[in-house]
């Protein structure tokens, strides 16, 4: 069989989170009463006349920066002419000729290496409203809230070659996104939605093969599930001898499957022209670059610094950094004591992660602040307490909020060092064990770990392990 090489293009649907719509003043919030939150410009009525939102084209400029864009001075805007029920005008106010910002690129972090991808544009436009389907009505409803929701579209280049790339740089959108400010992010209410075109050509061919768009992908494993599929089925045709050719299809994710849609819509299809109801606006070059200054430091140099400076792994690193509220939480700690940042990277995606991810909560609403956690890893650093009572103080920190300190005077949980007492504890222990002492000296390395066990119950739990662990190998060795 012939090897294939994949390519792989996203176009990703961003909403804003201004306060307003992007042409009139209706708020912009998700759900709400069914057309509650619409006016005659969003609804199309005739005679309404738009206006830009200066903040939609605030907010998109700043994610040009932030993905190295060049911007345009001048903002133009174009219709694209469609119908649809949800689209009461029957046409979308986009961007055509002149994207506001072109391009740029975004650096993903993948196995170890980081890999630039090309953006080859981010335009402004807005959404189109919503059809509900109730099952067994023999007709849709339309809600036009969302008629007027300013969005951004992110177009990349044909720069990722497998799922495992597509999905990074979706994470890596996402991230900076958030960091910059400009979307809630919330997948599950539709924030981020993308377009996926796939397309594979022999390996070692220079030209790009035919490409399939696949609609409806709403979530970052769906899109990769998606491209893995249709990857797999563009290869099957090639190989039975046939030819892509280009369509639109429609993912279904509980089915793992697509179907196709339509064959593939052209630009000239939609009919754009320049937007007659609202002038070009000229932007200064000036308030441009003024922009640059809210952007804060990205995710991926941020996740560099945490490895270079802190000396974490790289997963752990983009781990923290893919969220700007977890790498905000993490900076806080840092900031109190840097010796402690491997120690607080590993509670933060270890137990504290587990414990967010039972009670389904966000960092920001976690109850443990990085103050208390940080005076806790502290006592546990300087052996006062051991990593098993550590545990037990977070879970009633949760709870409380009194200091570590505090709880553990009040629930004994102090890490016992005394060596004295450990060895008298390991003496009794293998007294009471012998056949587990007779079988370790005959070669079974792994009865250790039964008289560690053995010690640490003896001991209540608050036996420091490391001179448990050392006592035991002492005693063991001298009645050899
Ligand atoms: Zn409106």
């Amino acid at each position: 069989m012939m090897e294939y090489e994949i390519a792989i293009g996203l176009e990703v649907h961003v909403e804003l989170n201004t306060a307003t719509k992007i042409y009139c003043s209706c708020k912009n919030s998700f759900g709400g009463e069914a057309n509650s939150q619409c006016c005659p410009i969003c609804s199309g009525m005739p005679g309404a006349l738009p206006v830009l939102n200066r903040k939609v084209v605030e907010y998109a400029i700043r994610m040009g920066h932030a993905t190295e864009c060049r911007i345009e001075t001048m903002v133009k805007q174009a219709r694209k002419n469609y119908f649809y029920p949800d689209l009461p005008k029957a046409y979308q106010i986009s961007q055509f000729e002149i994207p506001l910002c072109r391009d740029g690129s975004v650096e993903i972090m993948i196995d170890g290496k980081t890999k630039k991808i090309g953006i080859s544009e981010i335009h402004i436009e807005e959404d189109a409203g919503k059809l509900l389907h109730q099952e067994g009505d023999p007709y849709s409803l339309v809600d036009l809230n969302r008629c007027g929701v300013p969005l951004i579209e992110i177009v990349s280049k044909p720069d990722m070659h497998s799922s495992q790339e597509a999905k990074a740089f979706l994470e890596t959108v996402r991230a900076i996104l958030s960091y910059i400010g400009i979307s809630d992010c919330k997948m599950q209410e539709g924030s981020i939605r993308c377009d996926v075109n796939v397309s594979v050509r022999p390996k070692g061919s220079s030209r790009l093969g035919t490409r399939c768009e696949m609609k409806n992908v709403n979530t970052f494993s769906g899109a990769q599930r998606a491209i893995d599929y249709e990857a797999a089925r563009q290869i099957a045709i090639l190989e039975k001898g046939g030819t892509i050719c280009r369509e639109t299809r429609r993912w279904d994710d509980e089915k793992g499957i697509n179907d196709l849609l339509r064959s593939k819509e052209g630009a000239q299809d939609y009919r754009y022209f320049p937007e007659p109801d609202m002038p070009c606006v000229e932007l200064s070059q000036g308030w441009i670059e003024g922009l640059k200054e809210k952007i804060p430091e990205l995710p991926i140099e941020k996740a560099k610094r945490y490895m270079n400076h802190y000396g974490l792994s790289e997963k752990d690193a983009w781990q923290i950094c893919s969220s700007f509220e977890r790498a905000a939480y993490f900076d806080a700690c840092v900031m109190m004591d840097e010796r402690l940042a491997k120690s607080a990277a590993n509670w933060l995606l270890g137990s504290i992660a587990k414990i967010l991810n039972e009670k389904n909560m966000e960092i920001d609403a976690f109850s443990v602040r990085p103050d208390r956690l940080m005076k806790l890893l502290k006592l546990s650093e300087q052996g006062i307490i051991s990593g098993t009572a550590a545990k037990k103080v977070l879970a009633i920190m949760i709870n409380e909020p009194d200091d570590p300190a505090e709880i553990i005077e009040r629930e004994h949980l102090y890490q016992n060092n005394n060596e004295e007492e450990i060895k008298s504890l390991v003496i009794e222990v293998l007294n009471s064990n012998p056949k587990a002492v007779e079988e370790y000296r005959n070669g079974r390395a792994n009865v250790l770990g039964f008289l560690v066990g053995q010690c640490m119950r003896r001991s209540e739990g608050k036996g420091n392990p490391q001179i448990i662990n050392k006592l035991l190998a002492e005693q063991l060795s001298n009645k050899e």
